[in-house]
């Protein structure tokens, strides 16, 4: 079954065409990266998925369920973004369960699914520091936690590392990777770094300006790619 479809969903903001009509199928426990120049429409398309933003027009189906109409909180997606927008007054822990707390799970739980999560993340002697006193690698760990605790079917990546210096860059996305295969969950991820997205995708989606230009494996585009576009971003120089 595919854990998401997109049938011709379009965004316009008033009279501005920003998404022209895209379908793609990523399938269930796919790791799907985005790529494509600035202002192509890739956060667009996330938020879109995320119900963050309303489509103009198309579907939208997660795990078979159409979800076009579904609230952002029911439609089993949780999204991490760049900047990690953590709450500066609350712990790690708090940060991580607020999320389930507003949605009215009992503490018990909270704390369950917090604590499983800050074993993936290695997070565990931190849960009662406050923001402030973590680095920035540890941040945008935490800011995943609070996706992984909501137990989404599809974890959608906003350019999460962007923020991060090389050498953390590499640490965390060789994390992701790891969190990808221990959950097996369905996710989509936006990158502008090359490496990332030819070493953790399943599946790269080329966007440019609100059309997909070519969908394949890393080893596809690389070695095939359908135009001087495609090559720019992934295929081999030639
Ligand atoms: P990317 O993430 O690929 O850099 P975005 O999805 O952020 O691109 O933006 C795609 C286009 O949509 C850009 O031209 C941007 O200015 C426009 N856009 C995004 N959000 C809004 C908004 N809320 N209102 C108006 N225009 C927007
Ligand atoms: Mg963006």
């Amino acid at each position: 079954m595919a854990g998401l479809e997109l049938q011709k969903v379009k965004k316009s903001f008033g009279s501005v065409d920003v998404i022209h009509g895209v379908d793609l199928t990523v399938e269930d426990g796919e790791f799907t990266v985005f790529v494509g120049p600035s202002g192509c429409g890739k956060s667009t398309l996330l938020r879109l998925v995320a119900g963050l933003e309303a489509t103009t027009a198309g579907t939208l189906t997660i795990g078979g369920k159409d979800v076009t109409n579904v609230e952002p909180a029911d439609r089993g997606v949780a999204m991490v973004f760049q900047s990690y927008a953590l709450y500066p007054h609350m712990t790690v822990e708090e940060n991580m369960g607020f999320g389930l707390k507003m949605t009215g799970h009992p503490a018990a739980e909270i704390k369950q699914r917090v604590s499983r999560a800050a074993s993936i993340l290695h997070l565990e002697p931190l849960l009662q520091r406050k923001p402030k006193a973590l680095s920035g690698g540890q941040r945008q760990r935490v800011a995943i936690g609070r996706a992984i605790v909501r137990e989404p079917e599809v974890f959608l990546f906003d350019e999460p590392l962007s923020n991060l210096d090389a050498e953390l860059r590499v640490q965390m996305r060789l994390e992701i990777a790891k969190l990808h295969k221990e959950l097996g969950a369905t996710m989509i991820y936006v990158t502008h770094d090359q490496v990332e997205a030819m070493t953790l995708a399943d599946k790269i989606v080329v966007l440019r300006a609100g059309v997909i230009e070519q969908t394949g494996s890393p080893l596809a585009l690389y070695d095939d790619p359908d135009n001087a576009f495609v090559a720019g971003f992934i295929g081999s120089p030639r």
